[in-house]
C-alpha cells in the first residue's frame, strides 16, 4: 500500500487531536472529491515498516486521542490487507487510543461487513471491528452542507461501530 500524506497533529479528522493517515487508491471518483490525486494507488509514498513504527512512536504522546484513517480508500480490498496488521498493533498497543475511518464504501450493520460485497475480504470485519467511528458513503456534491461536523454530504453517517455491531442496527455516533 502507498500513502498520499500524513498529518501529525490533526483536529479536522475526528474528535481531539489525532494523526490522519491519507492512504492512496479509490475507485469510487467522487464528483470534486478533496483528494483526487490519491484515486492512484501507487500516488506518494510506501507505507513501510519505517512509516508504520514511526507512527506508532507518536501514538505515544499523551495529546494525541488516536489515528484516523483517511484517503483515497482505507477500505479498498488491497489497502485492507495492508491495514489489518497494523491496526491490530496500534489496537495492541494504544487500546485507549480511538481509531476513526472514513470510506465511500456503506456498512451492513446487520452482517458487519460492507453493503458492497465485492469489496470485503478476509480482513473487512475484523478490520471494522477494531474501529470506534466509521465515517462512511461516498462524498456526494448534491448533499454538500458546511454546517456537517467530520463529514462533507449528508448521505454520510458518523456511526458507532461498536455499538452498532452490537446492536445489528445503525448507532449514530454524532447526528
Ligand atoms: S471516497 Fe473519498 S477519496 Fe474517494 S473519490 Fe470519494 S471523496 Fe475522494
Amino acid at each position: 500500500m502507498h500513502y498520499a500524506t500524513i498529518k501529525w497533529t490533526d483536529i479536522a479528522n475526528g474528535e481531539g487531536v489525532r494523526i490522519s493517515l491519507f492512504v492512496s487508491g479509490c475507485t469510487h471518483h467522487c464528483k470534486n472529491c478533496f483528494n483526487q490525486v490519491a484515486w492512484d494507488f501507487h500516488y506518494g509514498s510506501a507505507f513501510d515498516e519505517e512509516i508504520q513504527e514511526k507512527i506508532l512512536k507518536e501514538l505515544k504522546s499523551d495529546y494525541l486521542a488516536g489515528i484516523s484513517l483517511l484517503g483515497g480508500e482505507p477500505l479498498e480490498p488491497q489497502n485492507q490487507e495492508a491495514l489489518y496488521p497494523f491496526i491490530k498493533k496500534v489496537k495492541q498497543q494504544f487500546p485507549e487510543k480511538t481509531i476513526w475511518c472514513y470510506t465511500g464504501f456503506v456498512l451492513d450493520e446487520m452482517s458487519g461487513d460492507l453493503v458492497e460485497k465485492h469489496k470485503n475480504t478476509q480482513y473487512t470485519k475484523a478490520l471494522l471491528s477494531m474501529f470506534d467511528v466509521l465515517v462512511d458513503g461516498p462524498y456526494v456534491e448534491e448533499l454538500k452542507d458546511i454546517r456537517l461536523k467530520f463529514r462533507g454530504s449528508s448521505n454520510q453517517r458518523v456511526i458507532d461501530v461498536k455499538k452498532t455491531l452490537h446492536a445489528g442496527k445503525c448507532v449514530l455516533y454524532l447526528e
